[in-house]
């Protein structure tokens, strides 16, 4: 069993590297990435105690992006060699953008009555404070009783709340990465929420111009129809198939490490072969 998409609590997982390396170890995997947001933080740690249990962890990453005025996720991983002291430079970059974002996410949440400090939600987070960490302290305030009520009434991409970080364009992205020896994958591409597949398609079409070598099949948000569509798209464009749970611990239970939303994800071990051989 493969997982090339989970999460620590180095960015908005609950996990801790070692704790989620010991999940993967009882889950049977043999190989997982871990793609926290913005940050490699947790790969040394999880790296002793993959090498204990004899599993293979994959260096990744999961970058915004922004992309026709919306919110684009991408992957990158390095199979085989570390990425140049340049990646991790320009990753410090977004932390700064993620900081100003944060800032003015507290702000804007005053705005609509809500007393809340960015402290607040920095004491919840460790390498990144993330929109999750938000939605931890609306919780604990009694704005939301969950999570994604959060987000869909405060948060989310089209909530009062929402403010912008001065994410890189999607193909800028793309192209640091591949100059920095990675191979980028698009992720949840469902999540784009492109409702026409045309528009969809070119999008896909402008990153592969771009130098993206990898689209995310499988994910707990794709159904079987969604599934199939990216499989086949992939295929048109010469993509190496991808896949991952998204795993973030406590905060999406309903998510199993390795195998998704109710088994929806199973990446064969051949799909690694091919994207590591890029
Ligand atoms: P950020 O990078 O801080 O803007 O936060 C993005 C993260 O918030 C995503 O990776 C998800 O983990 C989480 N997220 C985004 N939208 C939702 C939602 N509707 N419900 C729950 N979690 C969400
Ligand atoms: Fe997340
Ligand atoms: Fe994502
Ligand atoms: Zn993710």
């Amino acid at each position: 069993m493969v997982d090339l998409h989970t999460h620590t609590y180095e960015s908005d997982g609950t996990d801790s590297p070692s704790g989620l390396i010991e999940k993967a170890f009882a889950t049977g995997l043999k190989t997982i990435a871990i793609t926290d947001h913005d940050t490699f933080r947790a790969h040394a740690e999880a790296g002793v105690r993959a090498a204990e249990l004899g599993i293979r962890l994959v260096r990744g990453v999961e970058i915004s992006t922004k992309a026709r005025g919306r919110s684009v996720h991408l992957l990158a991983y390095w199979f085989n060699a570390p990425p140049v002291d340049a990646f991790e430079v320009w990753l410090e970059e977004m932390l700064k953008y993620r900081r100003e974002r944060n800032r003015r996410l507290a702000e804007r949440l005053r705005g609509l009555g809500i007393p809340i400090e960015l402290a607040e939600a920095e004491a919840l987070g460790r390498t990144i404070t993330g929109r999750v960490h938000f939605a931890k302290v609306l919780i604990a305030k009694g704005y939301a009783k969950s999570i994604s009520e959060a987000f869909n009434k405060y948060i989310g991409e089209d909530a009062p709340g929402f403010v912008t970080m001065e994410d890189p364009q999607t193909p800028v992205a793309v192209l640091k990465v591949r100059e920095c020896g990675g191979v980028p994958v698009l992720a949840h591409p469902v999540r784009l929420g492109m409702k026409d597949p045309e528009v969809e398609e070119a999008f896909v079409r402008e990153q592969v111009e771009a130098g993206l070598l990898g689209l995310e099949v499988m994910h707990s948000d794709h159904n079987d129809a969604a599934r199939s569509r990216y499989r086949a798209m992939a295929k048109r464009y010469g993509l190496a198939y991808s896949g991952g749970s998204d795993f973030h611990g406590d905060i999406k239970p309903q998510i199993r490490l390795g195998s998704g939303l109710d088994g929806n994800v199973q990446v064969p071990v051949e799909w690694v072969d091919r994207l590591s051989s890029l």
